[in-house]
């Protein structure tokens, strides 16, 4: 996957993209947006995102997405696809 080579993330500390706190929380929240800023800067977000959708990475952020919206995303396609 030469894209990450790109990735605005590779000099960024990993856990920021997994944060411990938990999901739907304020601190939850403010580490998934700490995680989507660096994202939005990333020249390679939508290859990263696929990439996330299509193994179905369950934790963490991944091109910009959190796990409960590429869940979202994911059902949708189901949902297209049915
Ligand atoms: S979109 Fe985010 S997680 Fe994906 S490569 Fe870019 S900075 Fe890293």
């Amino acid at each position: 996957m030469s894209w990450l080579h790109r990735a605005a993330c590779r000099d960024v500390d990993p856990e920021i993209f997994f944060p411990i706190a938990t999901p739907d929380t304020e601190a939850g929240e403010a580490a998934v947006a700490q995680a989507k800023q660096v994202c939005g800067g990333c020249s390679v977000r939508s290859r990263c995102l696929d990439k996330a959708i299509e193994s179905r990475e369950p934790y963490g952020v991944w091109g910009g997405e959190s796990e409960s919206t590429r869940s979202k995303l994911l059902s949708g396609a189901r949902g297209r696809t049915s």
